[in-house]
């Protein structure tokens, strides 16, 4: 988890504005509006895609970090590597290409390999990664509630170094854990069920194990 006040004053340069009157709230000194005088509520204000702090990674860090990445020519695992320059074939990545163009990416299940979509969403908000879900149906629509199916997250490319690092760690967590508990019932993480250890989805609802 990292901490992020989101009460500290002056209100931080966020982009935030007035719930009433659209005031930019960037720099006031009091949670209260000057333009309207309403009382700014930042628990409401600040959302999961807000930018509340800068990424950790700019995808220039070396040695290269755990984020899990492998060169394309050899499939030889990055992580460690003095240079972008691959210790197995020497070919030379091109890291520039790595990080999503345009403002947000798609992180769907199949880049969050093995770590439920619910997972990476609690993990990210978590961590103060921007990020919006994307959900293929309304379980609202179905239910009468207000629950979306969360099929994808869109995150900030700007993050993307930063979650190719927390996936990573989750999965080297997944692997430690399994490892200390290896022949247990595994306890669904979306709903609760116990499943035996053979079971690689869950019984109930078919999440995947984690
Ligand atoms: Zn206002
Ligand atoms: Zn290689
Ligand atoms: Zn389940």
């Amino acid at each position: 988890m990292m901490e992020v006040d989101i009460w500290q004053l002056p209100i931080p340069d966020w982009g935030l504005t007035c719930s009433e009157c659209g005031y930019p709230l960037d720099g006031l000194p009091a949670h209260r509006c000057p333009e309207c005088g309403v009382a700014v509520d930042m628990r409401e204000r600040v959302r999961p895609w807000t930018r509340v702090r800068p990424p950790r990674f700019t995808g220039r860090e070396l040695p290269i970090p755990e984020w899990g990445l492998a060169c394309s020519e050899c499939g030889r695992p990055l992580a460690g590597a003095p240079s972008w320059q691959c210790p197995g074939c020497h070919r030379v990545a091109d890291v520039g290409s790595l990080r999503p163009p345009g403002e947000w990416f798609v992180l769907d299940a199949e880049l969050c390999r093995g770590i439920p979509m619910s997972s990476v969403q609690a993990l990210l908000a978590g961590e103060h990664v921007p990020h919006l879900p994307i959900g293929e149906k309304s379980l609202g629509e179905i239910y009468g509630g207000t629950t979306l199916a969360v099929t994808a997250l869109r995150v900030a490319s700007e993050f993307y170094f930063d979650v190719l690092a927390l996936l990573q760690q989750t999965r080297r967590d997944i692997a430690i854990a399994r490892m200390n508990t290896p022949d247990n019932d595994w306890r669904c993480p979306d709903c609760g069920e116990d499943s035996p250890a053979h079971f690689e989805v869950c019984w109930n609802c078919g999440a995947e194990r984690i």
